[in-house]
């Protein structure tokens, strides 16, 4: 069996190494380390890939993030509604920037946030709600560009761990996530879906004058060489992580139905067990094409993360024991963001955050990427259940046999 990892990037990169290795080349013969060409076709052919006006490149997710919440005018005070369940990253730029994160909870079977939790938290001082498609999958955006006209918000969605993924309306068209804001982050992060070799970002809009605005932040508030109009940031991609992104975004749907192939058995090896919860895969619109909750034919959800929820009590020995057994897995995420340190304010009701809190103490990641093969999920997946059935294989926890409680 090949060797088991959360990531593997070393097996994706086979395919496309020939074209990875001459565009490094060229990129080091010509010296156009910053803003080259190959920034600017990655740029176009991910517009195209997206069916969006305008893609700005930047230095990572969180900076995107940061500089959308600039680009839109966003003051010292203003509120901003996120989830509490989430990486830290959302919540992060939001207070750097003085402005007030507002957590709310998430939904039970999405882990998104939840917009009747939105909705509860609306106060006159709230500008803005940031939706996270958390693990890949699509957050309720119907509900939440409603809430948004109705309360005059605008809608940052942070598409960080969901590119390549779409929603689908209930009137049954879709759109890609991220271009269905008024503005969206991502990340090219190596282990994202769609990853670079270092450190990479990118904000999406279709306001061509947010975007104007934008392309001045990250280059330190110029519009005119050496005018500095705002302030601005210094926030790029390179031209080595965006020959990578070129080479590997016209593979993107391969790599995210691979990840929902892997899903699938996932799925179809651990379904209606007591202790365990399979990731939902739930959409608006009556899939046809629907096989162990996952859609076959939309791609709401990419499955950036395969999330299970162990019930029960069971998460963290059944944690220690797949450590045990060198079955690489994660908790994403141990502490809701409200009970962090740096986030913690009295404003909030550890009550009201019952989901999250629930999923904290439940949630257990398995390793999710474009290599995994059917012989290696078997063994994940048989070591879960015998797990769960009689408390593993070996000695680590000796299976408890009827009548020898103690
Ligand atoms: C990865 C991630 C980010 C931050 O991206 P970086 O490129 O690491 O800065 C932000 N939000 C979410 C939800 C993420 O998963």
């Amino acid at each position: 069996m090949k060797k088991l990892q959360m990531v593997d990037l070393v097996g994706q990169r086979e395919a496309i190494k020939d074209d990875i290795d001459s565009a490094f080349t060229e990129i080091m013969d010509n010296a156009a380390f910053i803003n080259g060409p190959y920034v600017h076709q990655f740029q176009a052919d991910l517009e195209k890939y997206l069916d969006v006006k305008n893609v700005i490149p930047c230095a990572n997710g969180t900076d995107a993030l940061q500089i959308a919440m600039m680009g839109l005018g966003l003051q010292p005070g203003d509120e901003v509604i996120t989830a509490d369940f989430t990486f830290a990253a959302t919540v992060e730029v939001i207070a750097l920037l003085q402005l007030t994160p507002v957590l709310v909870d998430v939904e039970e079977d999405t882990f998104n946030i939840s917009p009747e939790a939105i909705e509860k938290a609306i106060t006159p001082k709230t500008k803005a709600i940031v939706p996270v498609h958390l693990f890949g999958h699509a957050a309720n955006m119907d509900a939440i560009m409603d809430l948004a006209v109705k309360h005059n918000l605008y809608v940052i969605e942070d598409n960080a761990q969901g590119i390549g993924s779409s929603y689908h309306y209930k009137d049954g068209s879709s759109q890609k996530t991220g271009t269905i804001g008024h503005v969206s982050a991502t990340s090219f992060f190596p282990s994202k879906n769609l990853g670079c070799y270092g450190d990479g970002g990118a904000i999406f809009t279709n306001d061509d004058e947010l975007a104007h605005t934008i392309r001045g932040i990250v280059n330190h508030g110029m519009y005119e060489r050496y005018h500095h109009d705002v302030v601005g940031v210094n926030s790029r991609l390179d031209s080595l992580q965006a020959a990578v992104l070129k080479a590997k975004l016209p593979k993107l749907d391969e790599y995210n139905s691979r990840r929902q192939k892997a899903a699938r058995a996932y799925t179809e090896a651990l379904k209606n067990h007591k202790d365990i919860v399979t990731p939902s895969a739930k959409t608006n619109r009556p899939c046809e094409n629907k096989t162990l909750g996952i859609c076959d034919t939309c791609s709401c959800h990419v499955f950036h993360q395969y999330t299970l929820q162990i019930k029960n009590g069971k998460r963290d020995s059944l944690a220690e024991y797949l450590k045990s057994q060198n079955i690489p897995h994660g908790i994403y995420y141990p502490i809701p963001l409200h009970e962090q340190k740096a986030y913690k304010d009295s404003r909030y009701n550890h009550k009201d955050f019952k989901v999250t809190n629930q999923l904290s103490d439940e949630v257990i990641s398995l390793p999710m990427h474009t290599e995994l093969d059917q012989e290696q999920i078997d063994f994940i997946t048989g070591h879960i259940l015998k797990y769960l059935e009689e408390g593993g294989f070996d000695s680590a926890q000796p299976p408890r046999k009827n009548g020898s409680a103690q």
